[in-house]
């Protein structure tokens, strides 16, 4: 156990506090000779940090807060709610349950109270947060505030009714795309008096649908100057690293971010876990598997169920939610068998008055255990528990404190617990515990010059109003410089787009591209997934990663139910499916080459042998094959598959290192291939520490000589075309994210690499060759030379 990093201030002695006590309770259950526990830290209760409301708030709007139950505000809501009223564009990042809504309510309520002709945007990514926000707004029975929504749910005569009258309107980036901004003539009045836009959850728009939403927010504020207004933007995002740059990029307006949160918070004590290495089982190529992380929350449930500790463990699929709440329940009935009926499975889908049994029955402790999906995240109002176990990372810091922040309620201490899975990301999480519990390291990526967004987005900008010189004559011009002409000029040449003096023009005004764009797809077209018995279909995959995950045998996860692939089509963009639960998850497996096309020249000469690039490549993959493994992490077998190769234009981040300085660190030739490829492994699974991503957003290739740069190169790229930003991300904080790397592999106890470490799920070429200490030598040679 490693010791509390020194900035977390005196807390009581142990086991006085309730979540040490249940900690020591989880510690006594591990068997002798297993050390999991890598870190523990205090988190003290926060006091509230109340202050008066602003002079300016409007005493309906302040006495309406009041009734719904808001008596004064935290000083970040007020901060927020100051700037914004003030005129300046702003960014509330704050913790989960921190009342960021208030940031912009109060805001948003004067101005309309005031102005009786003002108006209000508030856009969500997901209807559910949208409902619920308008429920609340609706809720607080202000005259003359008229909120209305305005998504795909809405009839056409409630739309008409927004239209015509509603003065905050709630709705979403799909309905600005598709509806709002192509019919903006008839939306005139409301766009002519936007006094503010409000982006909720902001820190959803990222990668290439993020790059949508920029473009398509330039498209709304030259609209609002068209029409003579400029809305304030106020956002509202998860805590990330430097939110006031991704909200303004996102924008494209200067942000200003408000980080300091006075909501007050209960103490918790979270622990960090490794579950160990086990001697009966063996991966791929032999190499040891750890105790997987829902078999480990299953034991643990059993124990903090035994405390009396109302808990909620979240596992990754609705399978392993099951598993870990039988394994509890098996384990109780041993004890005492009333126990094990206080402990159930969660699952995506339950009708709403399911669940509100659930809350109900969890708020009691009539219920003590419950393992979910994180499908429980969306849609269920449970908060102040004993205890909150996570089963592997969820991917981002973000979720892992909306799943964490149910743990602690005020004057109540709590457990928060993460057991790691195996993944080179999880491992070094839990020997790192500043990068999960210090400063927030990951930022929002996402990039508006990506020509496979902007060539759609300027078409449908074009059709709206014709894109002047002037908004494409810098790089700080609305919609960038040299990039978007670039784009424009290929829409001339296509026939697209019409050059005229005064500008870009749309020549068919009786269409409107929109309707063809699809903001949340990366251009590459769609699969869309279809229940074969029934015909049902259960959504859309994106066309560049359908091979990966729709392969035929592959088991497909849908809101936390479980499919099985039974045929692929990519020709007509189709994969059927039928419904099955089988003992074992797959993985595909894909060889990959990369070609590159253009790299800007180095600025520097290169620094002892060695260079990082950023620049534009080729990528051909190919899905040779699937492995199907137990939940244990055990193989049972490689399957084949004859699918096409598929060629993507992307960005990629490489770094190449002389020959020379391999061989003088002691890397024989033959270790090489071997070295580079646990190196650029290891790099894929950590970049989402940087960026915010997930594994099938990037990809990678390693080799010995690379035909382009005539040199031993390790090549990361991103998985969309055109890039979203992923590759550039690694590129700005190479030194950070490689030093991480090599930690992550040094730190993993194996003794020559497993998928906590080097090994990789997706790896086409079988994990082999695999060097783990030649990876920490090649990486200890970059690091040393940057
Ligand atoms: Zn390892
Ligand atoms: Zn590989």
């Amino acid at each position: 156990m490693s010791a509390c990093p020194g900035s977390w201030p005196a807390v009581p002695p142990r086991a006085s506090r309730r979540g040490d006590s249940l900690l020591d309770r989880v510690l006594a259950g591990v068997a002798p000779g297993e050390s999991p526990l890598t870190h523990v830290a205090a988190l003290p209760a926060q006091e509230a940090r109340e202050v008066d409301w602003p002079g300016w708030a409007h005493p309906s709007a302040v006495s309406a807060l009041g009734r719904a139950g808001l008596r004064r505000p935290w000083s970040h809501q007020a901060e927020a709610a100051e700037l914004a009223h003030g005129g300046r564009h702003v960014v509330l990042a704050t913790g989960t349950a921190s009342g960021k809504s208030l940031g912009y309510q109060l805001p948003v309520l004067t101005a309309l109270l005031e102005d009786p002709k003002a108006t209000a945007l508030y856009l969500a990514p997901t209807k559910a947060l949208g409902a619920d926000q308008l429920r609340f707004v609706t809720g607080l029975g202000l005259d003359g505030v008229r909120a209305a929504p305005f998504d795909g749910d809405t009839g056409l005569a409630e739309r008409d009714w927004a239209r015509t009258h509603a003065r905050w309107v709630f709705s979403n980036p799909d309905m600005l795309h598709r509806t709002l901004l192509p019919r903006h003539a008839r939306w005139g009045h409301f766009l002519r008096r936007l006094r503010y836009v409000v982006l909720d959850e902001c820190h959803a728009y990222r990668g290439v649908f993020g790059s949508h939403v920029a473009l398509l927010l330039r498209r709304l504020r030259r609209l609002c100057a068209r029409y003579g207004s400029a809305p304030t933007f106020v956002l509202a995002s998860a805590t990330v690293s430097r939110p006031e740059e991704s909200a303004s990029r996102l924008t494209g307006v200067d942000v200003t971010a408000v980080t300091e949160d006075g909501s007050p918070r209960g103490a918790r004590t979270v622990a960090l876990w490794e579950p160990p290495l086990l001697d009966e089982l063996r991966g791929e190529n032999g190499a040891p598997v750890r105790r997987s992380a829902g078999a480990e929350a299953g034991r643990m449930l059993a124990d903090l169920v035994v405390e009396g500790a109302r808990t909620l463990a979240f596992v990754r699929s609705r399978r392993g939610a099951e598993l870990t709440a039988q394994r509890a329940a098996r384990a109780l009935a041993e004890i005492d068998p009333s126990l094990a009926e206080r402990v159930s499975a969660y699952r995506a889908g339950f009708l709403p008055e399911e669940r509100r049994a659930l809350e109900a029955a969890l708020d009691s402790g009539e219920l003590l255990g419950v393992a979910s999906t994180n499908a429980l995240e969306l849609g269920i109002d449970v908060i102040g528990l004993d205890a909150v176990l996570v089963a592997g990372f969820p991917g981002t810091r973000a979720s892992f404190w909306q799943q964490g922040g149910r743990a602690g309620r005020a004057g109540r201490e709590a457990l928060v617990v993460l057991v790691a899975r195996d993944d080179p990301l999880d491992t070094y999480l839990v020997h790192h515990p500043d990068a999960l519990l210090g400063r927030p390291v990951e930022g929002c990526v996402l990039d508006p010059t990506n020509p496979y967004v902007l060539a759609p987005q300027l078409a449908c900008a074009a059709a709206e109003s014709p894109v002047t010189e002037a908004e494409v004559a810098s790089e700080s011009a609305l919609f960038g410089g040299e990039r978007a002409r670039a784009v424009l000029d290929s829409l001339v040449a296509d026939g697209v787009l019409r050059r005229r003096p005064a500008g870009w023009f749309w020549p068919r005004p009786s269409e409107r591209p929109a309707a063809e764009v699809d903001i949340r797809g990366s251009g590459a077209g769609q699969v869309v997934v279809v229940e074969a018995d029934t015909g049902r279909m259960l959504g859309t995959v994106d066309g560049g990663t359908a091979p990966a995950t729709l392969h035929p045998g592959a088991v497909y996860l849908h809101r936390g139910v479980s499919f099985v692939v039974d045929e692929l089509n990519l020709t007509d963009g189709l994969a059927l499916v039928h419904a099955e639960e089988p003992d074992w998850t797959t993985s595909a497996r894909s060889v990959v080459d990369v070609a590159v096309v253009d790299a800007p020249p180095v600025e520097a000469p290169p620094a002892g042998g060695v260079t990082v690039r950023l620049g534009d490549v080729t990528v051909t993959s190919q899905v040779v094959s699937y492995l199907r493994r137990r939940p244990s992490g055990e193989v049972i077998e490689t399957v084949p598959l004859d699918l096409p190769a598929q060629t993507l234009h992307t960005r990629a981040v490489w770094y190449t290192i002389e020959e020379s300085l391999l061989a003088d660190a002691g890397l024989e030739p033959a270790r090489v291939p071997g070295a580079l490829h646990a190196a650029e492994h290891a790099a894929i699974g950590l970049l989402p520490l940087f960026a915010v991503c997930d594994r099938w957003d990037i990809g990678g290739m390693s080799t010995a000589l690379h035909p382009d740069t005539g040199m031993p190169t390790v090549f990361v790229h991103d998985g969309h075309p055109g890039g979203a930003g992923f590759a550039e991300r690694g590129y700005h904080d190479v030194v950070p994210w490689l030093t991480a790397t090599r930690d992550a592999i040094a730190g993993c106890e194996c003794p020559a690499g497993c998928p906590s470490c080097v090994q990789s799920p997706k790896c086409g070429n079988g994990n082999t060759p695999l060097d783990k200490a030649g990876a920490v030598i090649v990486l200890d040679i970059v690091l040393a030379a940057l």
